[in-house]
């Protein structure tokens, strides 16, 4: 079938999307340009931010592709403290980022449980009830993730980092503690408990086909996800997947592809947020600025002080890792406007998709 009739369809099929994955020149460009129709008509030209607070890189999972896992010796481990990160919160509050992400390494402990409720409570008096709170400190027991819930957390992204199961144990260790089916009863607690729930894979693993990344959108849709946020997968030197470098394909080819998922995602899921992931500016200098042409309407602009921005590399190349904070949002101001989009301040911009989804529970 020709893009053209597959672009018309209402329900894109497996195939379909295969197709379109691979696309070339002006076939490729009719796929962007029908992403980029459909972002205009339901979102508007509209970019929100979430200000990105890696607050933590310690981790007790081993994921054979992160920078940050508990078996890289190679790194500095470090935590900021409840002061810094509430400082952080506080300059996105005053710069009207509307939004924060708290993301660290995976923990569970009643401690680190206990710690994030209450940073959640001191951010929400610190701003007034307003700054929206996302949280992606990974696998969670349904009891946690609710009081989060309750305290004001009301997004959570966990990514799948690949629904085929069996790719997803050739990324992993094979233990318990890395276990596919458990970070889908996560995903689906999340649901349940009311957040508005994000998932996203990474975009050309070792190991990935494109039937794979086809089965990747389909689970999204399936799932009814809320929020999008998928990117390049990117070696890291300190990693155990490093040894398969070779085989990888070209980093040019993974960006492509990644936009090219994030197009299709748009057309088949028209009012969901979707991330333009910083992964995609490691690659290209204006990733994050493509990826908001063709479909995605939220920018992660990172709130972390500076000087622990070098230890949160999940992947070589990181970018922006010597910025400050208000070097970030300028330059992001600049970029998006280049993007022909247009920076909304003080608004939480949530997931059109969870209003109509919780309507119809
Ligand atoms: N641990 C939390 C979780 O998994 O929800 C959040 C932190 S984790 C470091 C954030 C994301 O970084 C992961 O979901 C993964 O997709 C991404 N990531 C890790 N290593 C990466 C790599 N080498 N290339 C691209 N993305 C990577």
């Amino acid at each position: 079938m020709s893009i053209s009739k597959i672009l018309e369809k209402d329900i894109l099929s497996g195939e379909d999307i295969i197709t379109l994955l691979s696309s070339r020149d002006e076939n490729r460009t009719l796929l962007f340009k029908k992403s980029a129709e459909i972002k205009e008509k339901i979102i508007g030209k509209k970019v929100w931010f979430r200000g990105l607070i890696e607050f933590s890189n310690v981790c007790s999972k081993d994921c054979l592709y992160c920078g940050i896992r508990k078996g890289n010796k190679n790194l500095k481990r470090y935590s900021l403290s409840d002061e810094e990160i509430l400082t952080a919160a506080k300059f996105a509050y005053d710069n009207l980022y509307g939004s924060i992400a708290l993301q660290s390494g995976e923990l569970e402990s009643p401690v680190i449980a206990d710690r994030i409720e209450n940073l959640i409570y001191k951010i929400k008096a610190l701003s007034k009830g307003e700054l929206g709170i996302t949280l992606s400190v990974g696998e969670q027991n349904p009891e946690i993730y609710q009081k989060w819930f309750e305290a004001g957390a009301h997004r959570y992204l966990l990514r799948i980092e690949a629904t085929n199961e069996s790719l997803y144990r050739k990324i992993h260790p094979g233990n318990k503690k890395h276990d596919f089916r458990r970070r889908l009863e996560c995903l689906k607690s999340l649901q349940d408990i009311g957040y508005q729930t994000g998932t996203g894979v990474m975009i050309g693993l070792p190991f990935q086909t494109m039937d794979d990344l086809a089965s990747d959108l389909l689970f999204m849709k399936e799932f009814n996800i809320d929020m999008c946020g998928m990117g390049p997968y990117i070696e890291h030197a300190d990693t155990p997947l490093m040894i398969y470098a070779a085989d990888l394909l070209p980093l040019k080819e993974r960006f492509d592809l990644t936009l090219k998922m994030i197009a299709i995602i748009r057309i088949m899921m028209k009012d969901i947020n979707i991330v333009a992931a910083t992964a995609l500016q490691a690659i290209d200098p204006v990733g994050r600025e493509k990826a908001i042409k063709i479909g995605a309407n939220i920018i992660m602009p990172n709130i972390t002080p500076g000087r622990y921005r070098d230890s949160y590399k999940l992947y070589d190349n990181k970018p922006c890792t010597d910025e400050s904070a208000e070097d970030c949002q300028s330059c992001l101001e600049a970029r998006v406007s280049l993007a022909d989009s247009e920076i909304v301040y003080g608004e939480w911009g949530d997931s059109q998709h969870y209003d109509k989804r919780r309507k119809s529970i």
